[in-house]
């Protein structure tokens, strides 16, 4: 069984429509994940996201190692069960939010991938992360939950992603900050390259599928470079982490760079980027996989998803607001409740607000990626 089949390219783009099969089922590719931090999509139930239609979410394995901790995972039957989701699950290495963590709060950005920090004019220095120490064989870093120690290998990421149990897991890497200096992030990717081999070495279980990361900050040498390198090693799919530069537009660069890199019978995940158009765009430049906060985190925030762009019900003009978030939307919070009332559960507080703006931002999500499925499979994208 491959992992992995290509089921059609594109005639108008580098987009293709893929088959991902796991233990756990299928995922139709080009495919967005929610994220399910804690194990959890935040206010939905796995009912409420198999009505909407997702077959895979990703979990985070730095918040499930600090807490509960992969052992009671593994000791109530593995992260599927413990979660009660049958279908396919991802966790990330860990790698993301410890560094993350590190230099954002040193650098005042917020998170490397998803938001661009095109404003900030000149690099800070130093850029070495210095709340995460990083030496040859791993990261030290200090829990965000009660301040304890902990230190993080390669070695010790497979093993935690091997105890949770999810169907596809990631190499641990070091992300390095947009205001890195190349320098810098030459020697934090070589690095990652080193741990991506032990990564491949320390991985015991075969029902899990191993994905690569591809780092090299913005600079396209670096880019290419590790593009060849995790290529060549025996992953199951690639991914593309890190800072993926200042702005949107040097995203899209980093995807040219690296794209025409990758081997085509290999998944291609553009990790931490979710906004509607970026995924159109991502798609046509050969990404097959996402993963984001941003369509759940937005919703808790009272800002729904529409064709036309985000619209925030704690605006006051919708106070009296008749319509439904989108006319066109079937989703149960279109189908059911006014702009008014969505409205006032925010102004409110109201748990029910977060609720049932989640939901329809990820059935808006979900209904586009259908559409572009559909589209990639007509030729019409
Ligand atoms: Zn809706």
């Amino acid at each position: 069984m491959s992992f992995f089949k290509v089921l059609k390219k594109s005639k108008k783009s580098k987009a293709r429509l893929g088959l991902i099969k796991t233990p756990h089922g299928q995922i139709t590719t080009p495919a967005f994940l929610p994220v399910a931090t804690q194990a959890t999509i935040k206010t939905l139930s796995p009912a409420d996201l198999k009505e909407i239609g997702f077959p895979a979410l990703l979990c985070n394995t730095y918040h499930l190692y600090l807490r509960p901790g992969e052992k009671i995972i593994q000791k109530l039957g593995g992260l599927h069960q413990f979660m009660d989701w049958s279908g396919p699950l991802i966790t990330d290495s860990g790698g993301f939010q410890i560094f993350s963590l590190g230099f954002g709060l040193e650098h005042g950005v917020g998170k490397i991938a998803g938001y661009f920090p095109g404003q900030i004019k000149q690099p800070i220095n130093p850029v070495k992360p210095k709340l995460v120490k990083i030496d040859e064989k791993g990261a030290e870093f200090m829990s965000h939950l009660d301040g304890s120690k902990h230190y993080l290998t390669p070695q010790k990421s497979i093993q935690i992603q091997e105890a949770l149990g999810a169907d596809i897991i990631f190499t641990f890497d070091e992300c390095t900050s947009p205001l890195a200096t190349k320098q810098y992030t030459r020697q934090a990717m070589e690095r990652t390259h080193r741990w991506a081999e032990i990564c491949l070495k320390a991985k015991k279980r075969k029902d899990q599928a191993l994905l690569g990361i591809i780092q090299g900050g913005q600079w396209k040498d670096l880019r290419i470079k590790s593009a060849q390198f995790i290529s060549q090693l025996p992953f199951d799919g690639l991914a593309v982490g890190g800072s993926l530069g200042k702005t949107k537009k040097d995203m899209f660069k980093i995807l040219d760079w690296v794209i025409p890199e990758i081997p085509e019978e290999k998944p291609r995940h553009l990790l931490g980027i979710g906004q509607p158009e970026d995924l159109n765009k991502a798609i046509k430049k050969g990404i097959d996989l996402f993963d984001c906060v941003y369509p759940t985190r937005l919703a808790r925030h009272g800002t729904f998803l529409t064709p036309k762009g985000e619209l925030n019900i704690l605006n006051s003009s919708f106070r009296t607001d008749k319509k439904p978030i989108m006319k066109s939307c079937s989703c149960y919070t279109c189908q059911n409740f006014s702009r008014a009332y969505l409205h006032h559960l925010f102004k409110a507080k109201e748990m029910l607000g977060p609720r049932l703006a989640t939901f329809h931002n990820l059935w808006f999500i979900h209904q586009l990626m259908n559409k572009i499925r559909k589209e990639i499979k007509s030729d019409k994208f």
